[in-house]
């Protein structure tokens, strides 16, 4: 059996390196001339600037595959420990993520704090709720709206009140084994002194996990050979590149839904309608240098603040980045973001931060992600609809969890299951 594989980001690199460790013949097609999608490194003025994802959770399944690619020595710790801000009524105030910052935080009035406590009395969530409703429902208004909320949503740029519980947040609490109370699963998960994976990122930032991955897997993986067309063959698909066509037995695609939908269009016109429902948001990512030395992991920007960035990194405190802060910019924030021009964007983004922090700042560089991150927004009601012809499967973000270690578990466990396949004959 051949598994054809449509992009490397760190979806479909995964990907391939477990098929290879099951022996299962693999070919990828890269449309970029570097591997890793989103996850881009760069040295810009000395300093690691990360174009996309700023970190990730050393979990099991990371751990795994930093010991395969012998990356254990290169990887750089970052300080959990550190507060995370939230930027209200003209003033930074930490986001109370532990039962002592509960207590100190000012960012919550004393009836907001107690109001919190009620929330084991509240039912779960209710059909159709969305993300906004839920969390005023369980938590109060002012833990809901000044940071709870924003907290979740602002990861994908969308406003918690276009965002249903079933396809967002619901599943997140499903996964984590919360059944009707966050409080108590808190209380419960602290008393049994479960800890989260460390935060981490290597020395030379993300991009050494995905380079390491092509690395270990270039013979299987064409970079630069975008895939044109998918055909139906005999029991199997044809992949056509402008360098040929290959004969796959599966395929799986790990690109952004508009390019799925492009892609399997000619096999199947309702899935095609079914993958242009998924919206996106594009995000502005400014890298600024600054000597602002407050500590911390970054700054959250509620929607409906008038600044005009959704929020910052505080690489600089969190992860040891000489001077370095990346602020975010997303069309919640600034309407205007896909018109904008680089310097008006890296503008916007020093004067934010100067007003935020009371620090000047400079911009060193800029980058617009389009598509950019899966709005996970009433759209994904389409994943219902999603229905895969045999021999196809989708290994993509927006199917599943988009932090790094949920792609590395989706991506395993697609391996296993092809690898079972072929090994029954299937
Ligand atoms: C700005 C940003 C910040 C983030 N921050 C974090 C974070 O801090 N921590 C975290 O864990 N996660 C973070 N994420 C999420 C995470 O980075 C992404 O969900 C994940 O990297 C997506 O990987 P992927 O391989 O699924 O998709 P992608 O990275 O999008 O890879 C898809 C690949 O397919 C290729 N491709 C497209 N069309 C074709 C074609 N026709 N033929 C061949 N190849 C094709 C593309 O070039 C691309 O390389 C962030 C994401 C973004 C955008």
């Amino acid at each position: 059996m051949k598994v054809g594989v449509v992009g490397a980001g760190i979806s479909g690199l995964a990907l391939v390196h477990s098929l290879a460790e099951q022996d299962v013949d693999v070919a990828a097609f890269e449309a970029r001339e570097a591997p890793g999608g989103v996850v881009q490194s760069r040295r810009v003025d000395g300093r690691v600037v990360e174009l996309g994802p700023q970190r990730l959770r050393l979990t099991p399944g990371l751990e795994s595959i930093v010991d395969d690619l012998g990356l254990r020595d290169r990887l750089a710790f970052g300080d959990d420990d550190q507060p995370i801000y939230v930027y209200h009524d003209g003033e930074l105030r930490v986001a109370p993520l532990s039962v002592r910052e509960a207590v100190t935080t000012d960012l919550l009035g004393p009836l907001g704090k107690l109001r919190m406590l009620l929330e084991p009395l509240t039912g779960p969530a209710r059909p159709d709720e969305t993300v906004d409703d839920f969390l005023v429902r369980k938590l109060g208004t002012q833990a809901a709206r000044r940071y709870l909320g924003p907290l979740y949503s602002g990861l994908y740029g969308t406003d918690p009140r276009d965002m249903l519980v079933e396809y967002s947040l619901g599943r997140v609490l499903e996964k984590a084994g919360v059944d009707r109370s966050v409080l108590l699963w808190v209380v419960r998960t602290l008393w049994e002194g479960g800890e989260s994976p460390p935060i981490c990122t290597f020395e030379d930032g993300l991009g050494e996990l995905t380079d390491g991955l092509y690395e270990a897997h270039a013979d299987a993986i064409s970079l630069e050979t975008p895939v044109e067309s998918i055909r139906e063959r005999e029991g199997g698909y044809e992949l056509e590149t402008a360098e040929g066509t290959e004969r796959v037995d599966e395929v799986v695609l790990t690109a952004p839904a508009p390019t799925c939908a492009d892609l399997l269009a000619p096999i199947d016109a309702d899935l095609e309608a079914t993958l242009r429902r998924f919206n996106y948001n594009p995000i502005g990512m400014v890298f600024l240098e600054s000597a602002f030395d407050g500590t911390g992991i970054g700054t959250l920007i509620p929607p409906g603040s008038d600044a005009q960035i959704s929020g910052l990194t505080w690489n600089s405190s969190f992860l040891d980045r000489d001077g370095l802060f990346t602020c975010y910019v997303d069309p919640l924030s600034y309407p205007a973001l896909t018109e904008a021009s680089e310097a008006e964007l890296g503008r916007v983004g020093a004067a934010e931060f100067e007003r935020i922090t009371g620090a000047p700042a400079t911009p060193i560089h800029v980058h617009r992600w389009e598509p950019g991150m899966p709005a996970y927004d009433r759209s994904w009601r389409a994943i219902d609809d999603l229905e895969l012809p045999d021999g196809i499967h989708l290994c993509s973000n927006f199917v599943g969890r988009p932090g790094i270690p949920g792609r590395l578990r989706n991506a395993a466990r697609l391996a296993d299951e092809l690898a079972e396949g072929s090994s029954s004959g299937a």
